[in-house]
């Protein structure tokens, strides 16, 4: 079947590493969504899945076969681009038809009823006789997908299928690619920068900075555990509020927060100069002041100043800065309720319960400590 695996997989242009040393195990009939910045090293490690690159070293693998010489057409993948690839002097019966042409033993009705049975599927069978100019960018889209999809791979290879598409119409898609690929059941390996994409989409995310592979793991694991500090910040939106200080007598501080370890923290950060506190904008807990006079501030509560809310309706992100940190390398950013309202410039108070603290070598990046995830709470309907 169609799992896939790269042995210390490196790819070298010149003296550009573009992929170095990944060594990945993609199952069958997963979703695997491959992530990170621009130039990361996604699109070539995608490429060389479909044969369109040769590995410099290591090994590829489809469905146990050794791939890394063997050319795309003899792969059984399919791939869908971000410009769609149509031809346009083609209807889209003809588009999608094209992707069976190159396959062996379909009579001529056999094409023409798989090619219906996939644009049912895809809600395109009214399409079928419009040319590609004729589409609009999700309809192109669609159409892309029916045309990879007509020939029943064993892989599906897709490179930020849905970057063109309005912020709408992507959401719309992402559900729809889902559905299908759980329908098809067909391995599937999903390139992206958007880490929205990558959390809603993939059964395993991975993540790549500068060519090597930082972390494999569940959306929710890489949230919550994440391997280091690329990963943190890289996955979430906002993203992850960062720290630098370094370890004090009891606990973390820099020249504007002093934060205790509770026990858990204390016995699991160890020895570091450097380090970096993270915490997610969710879990930092804001109140207005006058609730809680300063006196009795407890030892996980900073007095800061609202310098900036974003009203998003069902929730706010608030900024929040020190007073005198000028550089605002301190500041904080919360995530509150919708119904929660604060002023800028209003003077608040500011918690951050140890379970949810982070913690990062400040000298390689590394976790130290991740959040506590057994005080988690159920959901129960
Ligand atoms: P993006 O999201 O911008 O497409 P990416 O993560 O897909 O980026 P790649 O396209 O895989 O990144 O490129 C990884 C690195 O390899 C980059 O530094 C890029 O400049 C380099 N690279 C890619 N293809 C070639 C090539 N054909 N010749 C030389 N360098 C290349």
């Amino acid at each position: 079947m169609g799992r896939i695996q790269l042995d210390q997989l490196t790819k070298r242009f010149g003296e550009t590493v573009a992929v170095e040393d990944v060594t990945l195990d993609v199952e069958d009939s997963e979703f695997l969504v491959l992530v990170g910045p621009s130039g990361c090293g996604k699109s070539t490690t995608l490429r060389m899945m479909a044969g369109l690159e040769t590995p410099t070293s290591g090994d590829l693998y489809i469905a146990g076969e050794h791939m890394n010489y063997r050319v795309p057409q003899n792969r059984d993948i399919a791939m869908v681009f971000q410009d769609y690839a149509l031809y346009p002097h083609m209807t889209v019966r003809e588009n999608v038809r094209f992707g069976l042409e190159e396959e062996a033993g379909y009579t001529a009705d056999e094409m023409d009823e798989r090619v219906e049975d996939v644009a049912d599927t895809l809600s395109i069978g009214d399409l079928l006789d419009r040319k590609p100019g004729e589409l609009s960018g999700g309809q192109q889209q669609r159409v892309a997908l029916g045309r990879a999809i007509v020939r029943d791979p064993e892989v599906f290879l897709m490179d930020e299928p849905l970057a063109n598409l309005d912020a709408k119409l992507r959401a719309e898609m992402r559900t729809e690619l889902q559905r299908l690929q759980a329908e098809l059941d067909v391995t599937t390996v999903y390139v992206t920068h958007n880490q929205t994409e990558a959390m809603t989409m993939g059964d395993r995310i991975a993540v790549l900075d500068g060519g090597q592979l930082q972390q494999v793991g569940a959306p929710l694991e890489l949230y919550h555990e994440p391997a280091n500090q690329f990963v943190a910040g890289f996955i979430g939106e906002p993203m992850m509020n960062f720290l630098r200080g370094r370890r004090s007598e009891d606990g973390f501080a820099n020249e504007y927060v002093e934060y205790p370890f509770d026990e858990r923290l204390e016995r699991t950060v160890g020895d570091a100069d450097e380090l970096v506190f993270g915490v997610r904008p969710e879990a930092v807990d804001v109140r207005r002041v006058d609730e809680t006079p300063e006196e009795r501030l407890g030892p996980y509560e900073f007095r800061m100043t609202v310098t900036v809310t974003e009203t998003h309706g069902n929730q706010n992100i608030v900024s929040l800065t020190h007073a005198d940190d000028a550089a605002d390398h301190n500041a904080l950013r919360a995530v509150t309720d919708g119904m929660h309202i604060v002023d800028v410039g209003e003077s608040v108070v500011v918690t951050i319960d140890p379970d949810a603290v982070h913690i990062f070598d400040g000298a390689t990046g590394e976790a130290r400590c991740n959040r506590r995830l057994e005080t988690a709470r159920e959901l129960t309907i």
